[in-house]
């Protein structure tokens, strides 16, 4: 029986029933299909262009990579991964003038550059997701720091380890060339200066290149019959448009919506926090729904001074220890203290996601994913009659109650977005998995009704790909990288599936490292599995360097064999994972096609992209243990005159 705080407990096989029922209402034959990439849509490409970008100032700077440059370390994103990546090369014992960054945003921060919607937040506590608080000195404000905040941190941290002058930003790397001759990477990319001047065209050579372009950077939207024909202003959550709200990222006063009907598409963790932000000033919102979030609670305070300075962060190392402290908690291990303590801490089924010790074996997966459950409904039925007590109409409550369990979407916490439901300018549409059916010039249609919408917000989230969808480390990046065998990475992994070392690099690619998530350990806090990597990479780099007589023409490259080995070790694990089998259509199951997949090689490519399956605590530890053994097994170091 699940087990439900202060309710009737109800048969937990009638609620996988309902979870089965519920997928079963939101698969879908054109499943990845759905969306239109905007990076690749001429159509829609207006929706993806940076409105953020200050092109006056950025074009009088000197650049600091030009065309035929040559640069020894090349990072490609300025977000917390390209940034954890140049800082540990710096501690690793590299000067900052040898470091290049490049991204096609206008600034650092990645995530936190693009994304500005009002309500933006972290959801991982901001004292363990903001990297290098300690390097920094720096305090949040709040227990979770809102959007504006963790930019600016990002220009923090390149300010303080040299990196602001050393960034081209506006810049999209789109090819990169293995040249086994000089030992360099030929890269092009393509740099926009805005409006009132044509996109340049330019090449450099680099010895080591860093893909670190996240994951969620790509905007999509759903292909909606009559999607053109729409009158109405309209902008993605990652291009959040203030000249039509009114307001900007730091003051969300939007009071250009006033005597607006707006009508926001997606419930995912984006609309969880713009929601209430757009109900405090829309005439009337209707949030169009396909799929519910789950919604837990959140407790944002502010940051207390005090409890900073005695208790959060008293001594040296505290960031770190705080960080392995969180991991350790959500991978089930018990900790003698639980310093975070919050939502994320007591959502045990997470391990789901992001695997925990001990290996499943394939006859006992069934009894693995009935653990998981079994760890999930609790919570999960505890969730679902919150939206009872605090939504007060029973047919809305009903309505917000996610049927899967926590591994499926990403688990959301918020204090003000279950409430926002009373208020009398807000609408819930819930279309019962079935999505929006058309859009016409007036708005949007839904469950055969129109809705005429003045201002519609897109909160449709992100393509994890942009050409293909091989799912390699730089299909995420949209570039055609080609390796020392004339093979590109997309077409290596279409042929073989993932291969990598430790989620780093893979073989034929030299001096090429990613940071996962492929064949890495995660965890829900993505910046600790950023800098664990970058670290790693770092400290390979400076190892490998201290080997051979002449650094000029060092590579470093991981061997067929050791790739293999790694990628065993991942397969072994890979069943951990299986709880994903049978999850509510989304992003994170290529929206419900690996249900779908019956071809047993296919199957086999799919499980050799899994995570660390048990979990970042122990991949963290194997990590170390291959570093202090001081062989680099597995990778070929070649340099010496
Ligand atoms: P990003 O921050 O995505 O940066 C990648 C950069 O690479 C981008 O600026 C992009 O423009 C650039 N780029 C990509 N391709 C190219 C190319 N070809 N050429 C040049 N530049 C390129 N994670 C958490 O753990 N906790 C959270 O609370 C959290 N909140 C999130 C909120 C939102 C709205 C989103 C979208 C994601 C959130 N995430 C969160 C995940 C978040 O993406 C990571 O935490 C982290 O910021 C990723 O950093 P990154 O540097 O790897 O990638
Ligand atoms: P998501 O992919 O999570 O959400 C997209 C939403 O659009 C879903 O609700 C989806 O419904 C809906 N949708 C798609 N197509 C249609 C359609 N045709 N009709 C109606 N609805 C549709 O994107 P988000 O931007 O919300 O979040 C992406 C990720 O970014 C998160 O998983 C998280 O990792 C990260 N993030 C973290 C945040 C944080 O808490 N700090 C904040 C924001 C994002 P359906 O579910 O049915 O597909």
């Amino acid at each position: 029986m699940a087990n439900r705080e202060g309710g009737v407990a109800v048969p937990d096989a009638a609620i996988r029933q309902k979870y089965i029922e519920e997928r079963d209402k939101r698969k879908r034959p054109d499943g990845l299909g759905q969306f239109v990439k905007l990076a690749t849509s001429d159509k829609f490409k207006y929706l993806q262009e940076d409105p953020w970008a200050d092109h006056a100032a950025l074009n009088t700077q000197t650049p600091p990579l030009k065309d035929g440059d040559e640069v020894k370390f090349l990072v490609q994103g300025a977000g917390y991964g390209g940034l954890a990546f140049a800082v540990h090369l710096i501690e690793a014992g590299f000067k900052a003038t040898e470091i290049r960054v490049v991204d096609d945003a206008g600034g650092f921060g990645g995530t936190w550059y693009w994304n500005r919607y009002p309500g933006l937040m972290c959801d991982v506590e901001s004292y363990i997701y903001m990297p290098f608080l300690e390097e920094t000195g720096y305090m949040p404000r709040f227990k979770y720091s809102y959007g504006s905040e963790l930019r600016e941190h990002a220009e923090r941290i390149a300010k303080k380890w040299g990196l602001t002058d050393k960034a081209l930003f506006r810049t999209r790397c789109h090819h990169a060339t293995w040249d086994d001759v000089a030992k360099r990477w030929i890269v092009r990319a393509t740099e926009k200066r805005g409006p009132a001047e044509p996109s340049r065209e330019i090449q450099f050579k680099a010895q080591y290149v860093f893909v670190a372009s996240g994951i969620l950077t790509n905007p999509q939207i759903p292909r909606l019959p009559g999607f053109e024909k729409f009158q109405g202003e309209h902008f993605h959550t990652s291009r959040w448009n203030y000249d039509i709200t009114g307001g900007d990222p730091v003051d969300w006063t939007m009071a250009k919506l006033k005597n607006k009907s707006v009508g926001i598409i997606g419930t995912g963790a984006t609309a969880v926090q713009a929601v209430p932000q757009l109900a405090n000033w829309a005439k009337h919102l209707y949030v169009f729904q396909r799929t519910p979030s789950s919604v837990d609670e959140r407790g944002q305070r502010p940051t207390d001074p005090d409890e900073w300075a005695n208790k959060i962060a008293p001594k040296q190392g505290w960031q770190r220890a705080r960080s392995q402290n969180f991991i350790t908690k959500l991978t089930n291990v018990p900790v003698e203290e639980d310093l975070v303590n919050d939502g994320w801490c007591s959502t045990d089924s997470y391990c789901a996601v992001i695997g925990a010790p001990g290996i499943v074996p394939p006859d006992k997966v069934s009894e693995h994913i009935t653990r998981l459950h079994t760890l999930d409904l609790g919570r999960a039925e505890r969730v679902r009659h919150r939206t009872n007590d605090v939504v007060k109409d029973p047919f809305t409550a009903e309505r917000l109650k996610a049927w899967y369990p926590a591994w499926c979407k990403r688990p959301t916490f918020h204090d003000d977005y279950l409430p926002t439901f009373n208020r009398p300018n807000v609408t819930l549409v819930d279309t019962d998995g079935k999505g929006l059916d058309a859009m016409t010039e007036k708005g949007v249609v839904a469950n055969g009704t129109e809705y005429p919408i003045d201002v519609l917000v897109l909160s449709t989230g992100y393509s994890v790909t942009v050409e293909n969808d091989s799912g390699s480390p730089v299909s995420r990046a949209g570039m055609t990288v080609v390796g020392r065998d004339g093979l590109s990475m997309d077409e290596k992994w279409i042929r073989e599936g993932a291969g990598t070392l430790h989620g780093v690099t893979t073989h034929g690619f030299p001096n090429l490292f990613f940071p996962g998530p492929t064949q890495a350990g995660v965890t829900a806090n993505f910046t600790h599995t950023l800098s664990l990597l970058a670290f790693h990479v770092a400290n390979i780099l400076a190892d490998a360097e201290r080997r051979v007589d002449s650094t000029e023409r060092v590579t470093v490259e991981v061997t067929k064999a050791a790739e293999e080995a790694y990628t065993m070790q991942i397969l072994m694990r890979s069943t951990w994972f299986a709880g994903f089998a049978g999850c509510t259509p989304g992003y994170i199951n290529m929206e419900g096609a690996r249900d779908n997949e019956t071809d047993s090689q296919e199957l086999m490519k799919a499980a050799r992209a899994a995570p660390w399956g048990e979990g970042i605590v122990k991949f963290e530890e194997m990590l170390e243990a291959w570093r202090a053994d001081g062989k680099l097994e597995g990778l070929r170091i070649e340099g010496n005159c």
